[in-house]
């Protein structure tokens, strides 16, 4: 991409509405256009990270065996008055009317609407487990939507949905997911901890908010040092085998989050120089609920038995547009985002120091043409802006990668590469700089 041609409206100012550093750096960085209150345009630089993220989501479910639909944004109130919903939901729920003055909603989370969907076709235990999930908008209706698409009210949300027999089933499912997620977060760069919280009505020991630590994170959390070291699962793991060994060894130090903090515990199980209470944000939530949709929208399968059983489901949620605005409070420096390789807008950008030099042109537009040819994505700022305000903009964007090109390198024979994380310059030939970039 050539920048000229681009539409990448940096902010030379910090915008005084944002109060945390990835908003403010998310707005500069013109990455995101704020449309009413908590509502949010994506704009291209933004879009192509929130795409990113949701492409190692995408990966890491499928590897899992949870299988992609996508469902709908507006809901009926119908499916909501099943389960009992409609009217517990409250006031974060944004409800409509259509022309025919029915009562439609813009869905918030989708257990009723893919429990409708399973009961529609799965008579047998023989077709399960199941474990269905989207990529979908959603909108709730936040008392204080704020840290921009932070705790924004339409929020994008990968939510999956697990089917099973039984609860041991149920925990088998709930386990997968428990491993996809520190794999994912894992990928995109984030540490991110699975505390033990709110189980609801149930009970049980199977919901973990996913939490990465923050000082700018909404929830307060404790838990062992230990647990920002253990090692993640790795690529070839096989799902269908017994995973509840790695799910024991997170799950076998202290982690909570306030609601389920239990101080005399912690102190008792945490040795004073090991305990961790800061804050975090949560960026994922899984959550095991047995039969609570099943039961009453009667979504049951015949089981070994020949006899009815509803479904134990879980729910599982992670919210790549939240995790966009976490990966930089999580990354960056003074200068603006460090994006980690796995989800940047673009690997590499090219920077022409002086646009009009005959030799700097020919030598960028080579540059260009390979990195595309070899498939490193790349924007190549080809504007006529003083090399100053190209690199406070490089560096503001965050690629992983600027590949400088000036008369006075060329003449030498040399480009400069810089690692945007260390900070590291080095000059290089176009041949060697080109073959680190591949
Ligand atoms: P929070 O405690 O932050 O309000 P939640 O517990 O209500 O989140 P869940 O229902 O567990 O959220 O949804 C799953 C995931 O969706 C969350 O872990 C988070 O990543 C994301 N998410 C939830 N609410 C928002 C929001 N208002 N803006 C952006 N992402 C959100
Ligand atoms: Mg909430
Ligand atoms: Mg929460
Ligand atoms: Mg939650």
């Amino acid at each position: 991409m050539r920048l000229s041609r681009y539409f990448l409206p940096i902010l030379r100012e910090t915008p005084k509405e944002a109060e945390i550093v990835s908003h403010r750096l998310m707005l500069r960085a013109g990455m995101i256009r704020q449309e009413s209150a908590g509502i949010y345009a994506w704009l291209p630089l933004g879009y192509r990270v929130l795409r990113k993220i949701e492409q190692v989501v995408r990966e890491e479910q499928d590897r899992s065996g949870a299988i992609e639909i996508l469902m709908p944004t507006i809901q009926s109130a119908d499916l909501w008055r099943e389960s009992g919903r409609y009217d517990a939901y409250g006031k974060e729920m944004l409800r409509i009317q259509d022309r025919h003055e029915r009562d439609i909603l813009f869905g918030p989370t989708n257990e009723e609407m893919v429990t409708e969907i399973f009961r529609a076709y799965v008579r047998s235990y023989r077709d399960l487990p199941k474990n269905l999930y989207h990529i979908q908008w959603k909108f709730r209706d936040e008392v204080r939507p704020r840290f921009g698409v932070m705790r924004s009210r339409e929020f994008l949300m990968k939510d999956a949905y697990s089917f099973d027999l039984d609860q041991e089933g149920a925990r088998r499912s709930y386990n997968k997911m428990f491993v996809a997620y520190l794999r994912t977060f894992d990928r995109l760069g984030l540490t991110a901890i699975p505390m033990k919280a709110e189980s609801g009505p149930i009970g049980g020991d199977m919901s973990h908010e996913f939490i990465i630590l923050a000082s700018t994170g909404e929830s307060e959390v404790f838990c062992h040092k230990a647990l920002l070291d253990l090692p993640k699962p790795s690529p070839d793991l096989d799902f269908e085998g017994d995973l509840q060994p790695i799910v024991d060894s997170w799950l076998s130090h202290y982690a909570a989050t306030e609601e389920m903090h239990e101080p005399a515990r912690f102190e008792a199980e945490v040795p004073e120089d090991s305990r961790i209470s800061a804050r975090g944000i949560e960026v994922g939530h899984i959550f095991y609920f047995g039969t609570k949709y099943s039961a009453p929208m009667n979504a049951v399968v015949t089981g070994p038995d020949g006899q009815e059983h509803p479904v134990h489901m879980g729910s599982y949620g992670i919210g790549p547009s939240r995790l966009a605005a976490a990966i930089i409070e999580a990354s960056h420096d003074e200068n603006g985002i460090v994006w980690p390789e796995s989800i940047a807008p673009f690997k590499v950008g090219l920077v022409n120091l002086k646009v009009g030099d005959e030799a700097t042109d020919r030598a960028c537009e080579a540059i260009y043409g390979r990195l595309e040819a070899a498939g490193v994505e790349v924007l190549y700022d080809d504007t006529e802006e003083r090399a100053g305000s190209k690199f406070a903009s490089m560096d503001l964007i965050g690629l992983p990668w600027q590949l400088i090109v000036g008369p006075k390198g060329l003449a030498g024979g040399t480009v400069e590469l810089k690692n945007r994380a260390t900070g590291e310059r080095e000059s290089l030939s176009i041949d060697s700089a080109l073959a680190r970039l591949g």
